[in-house]
């Protein structure tokens, strides 16, 4: 099988999906990430924290966007080979973007066309509450996958593309039944706690924006903990399905099967993350 994510900035592939393709990887499942922007001006901790300094480094004080989307290119291969991402596609676009633009949504399109993947991950549309570059990716996106199912051979040179669900991330919201808040809500879990050490040591590769270390930590901690509260697994990482999913019988899942009610909140409470994945 193969996974195509799609993403505003560098580092949000690893933030939002990185375990659950850290395990795609591990069974063989081919990953593409294609990331929209080069991300040189979101996050510049690193130089911001230079030249604060009394005798900041000049070289990083007054580094150009080129030297910092490059330093930011390598975190990101080093965090794509840490998490078993195949191919990286950067776009390059500058991050500053607030609006969708056709050439875009037909650039993702033949990405998608020539990618062929079987599941696209992205942004929930609806994340954060306002108007922002992550909805604006995942507009364009949604708009190049209806784009790229338009593709004809005997019109285009071009097969049809397979896409058969795409995973929508990110939405916050964190209930646990259908039955709250108007039936807003993650309706998919992936158990990321096996391969959270990975999701870490990825993130710990993007030193320039200080995603690494102690936020990596917090941020998993909070997030993955808490999409794993609502999961009854120490770590997740959650999703919105935008297909229904046609089963023969009543789904139930192994998981559900699994668990234990009364012990339940002390089996998804054990690994303390910070015992095990130091700060390196
Ligand atoms: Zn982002």
């Amino acid at each position: 099988m193969k996974i195509m994510t799609i993403y505003a900035h560098p580092a949000d592939t690893i933030t939002n999906c990185g375990g659950t393709l850290a395990l795609h990887a591990q069974r063989g499942d081919e990953i593409v990430a294609l990331i929209l922007s080069h991300g040189g001006r979101i996050h510049a901790n690193k130089y911001a924290e230079e030249w604060r300094k009394d005798h900041p480094d000049d070289d990083i004080a007054t580094a150009g966007l080129d030297d910092i989307v490059a330093n930011k290119k390598n975190e990101l291969e080093r965090a794509a080979d840490i998490i078993g991402i195949g191919k990286v596609i950067t776009l390059d676009h500058e991050d500053t973007y607030a609006t969708v633009h056709e050439d875009v949504v037909e650039e993702i399109a033949e990405h998608i066309a020539a990618e062929q993947p079987e599941i696209v991950i992205c942004d929930h549309p609806k994340n954060p509450a306002y108007f922002d570059p992550h909805s604006v990716a995942t507009g364009m996106a949604l708009a190049a996958l209806s784009r790229a199912g338009t593709y004809l051979r005997n019109l285009d040179g071009r097969d049809e593309v397979p896409v058969r669900q795409v995973f929508l991330g990110g939405l916050p919201v964190f209930n646990l039944d259908a039955l709250s808040l108007g039936g807003v809500r993650n309706d998919c879990y992936i158990d990321i706690t096996d391969v959270v050490g990975t999701k870490l040591a990825a993130m710990d590769q993007f030193v320039s924006q200080g995603y690494h270390g102690v936020f990596a930590r917090k941020l998993v901690e909070s997030y993955n903990g808490e999409a794993g509260r609502a999961a009854g697994v120490n770590f997740a990482e959650a999703f919105v399905r935008l297909y229904n999913e046609t089963h023969s019988h009543l789904p139930v899942t192994d998981a559900a099967l699994a668990a234990d009610p009364l012990t339940r909140h002390i089996a998804y409470s054990a690994v303390n993350l910070r015992g095990t994945f130091p700060v390196p």
